[in-house]
């Protein structure tokens, strides 16, 4: 358990060796309930590493993981989806794992999908009849469908368009202030975690947290907020950061 009742995400000098290499070194970073956490940092600096921690899916060589929340829900890059299985049932599948796969799950996918942008239509098709953009929803549907207290996404958005990228980034967005999901989201493009982040942290090449952002914007966030001065100034100070990190 988290050590602070507010903490739904707390590391503490986490570290992963992977072989003699280590590529998470020494992380600490809390996440209260129901804030937006965004981490940036170069590719290959520990940022799936770091998720998949907080998952279960990797286990720390040093340090530790606290979990304030019962649930966590992981969205990859990739869809991930079953082929074989159409988007409804692709969204079904963890109530089916966990045994809860019932008439009232049907409403639930039903309501689920309707959240993220899928019509009755596109939950009858298959993953390979669905677009990039609309095969993210159903990933993002088949996270929320459990109903999750925390969000871990991994570069969701990196494959798609950057037109549907800031689509669905608005559309996750009145998700998280809907439901107060707690929120991390691991991305490479800065403006992206800016706009959608109320802190950012930042990685360095050599896995470590080299500083951590206060997004200080308003919460409601709309598209003309990407023209600010405010908003370029915080984008400008964390790529400086990514670059001092890559040295
Ligand atoms: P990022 O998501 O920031 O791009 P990753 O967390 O995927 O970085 O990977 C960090 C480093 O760890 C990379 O050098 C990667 O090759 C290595 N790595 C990741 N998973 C494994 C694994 N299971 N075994 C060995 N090396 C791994
Ligand atoms: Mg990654």
């Amino acid at each position: 358990m988290a050590s602070t009742p507010n903490c739904a995400i707390e590391l503490e000098s986490l570290s992963v060796d992977f072989q003699t290499v280590t590529v998470l070194d020494r992380v600490d970073c809390d996440v209260q309930r129901g804030e937006w956490v965004s981490i940036v940092g170069p590719s290959g600096c520990g940022k799936s590493t770091l998720l998949r921690c907080i998952a279960g899916l990797t286990k720390p060589t040093r340090g530790t993981v606290r979990l304030g929340c019962a649930n966590p829900a992981f969205v990859f890059q990739d869809a991930t989806l079953l082929p074989w299985r159409t988007g409804f049932e692709n969204i079904c599948l963890p109530l089916e794992l966990t045994g809860n796969g019932s008439h009232d799950a049907d409403q639930a996918v039903q309501d689920i999908a309707r959240l993220v942008g899928l019509s009755t239509a596109d939950l009858q098709k298959y993953p390979r009849q669905l677009s990039g953009g609309m095969r993210m929803r159903v990933s993002l549907a088949r996270a929320l469908v459990i109903a999750p207290d925390a969000l871990l996404l991994d570069e969701p958005f990196a494959a798609l368009d950057e037109i549907l990228r800031q689509q669905l980034n608005q559309e996750l967005l009145d998700i998280w202030h809907g439901h107060q999901i707690t929120t991390l989201f691991v991305t490479h493009s800065v403006a992206e975690a800016v706009y959608l982040g109320q802190r950012v942290l930042v990685m360095n090449a050599k896995g470590s947290v080299i500083g951590e952002v206060e997004i200080d914007l308003p919460n409601e966030r709309h598209a003309a907020l990407r023209n600010t001065v405010e908003f370029h100034e915080l984008t400008a100070r964390i790529s400086t950061m990514l670059q001092e990190g890559l040295r």
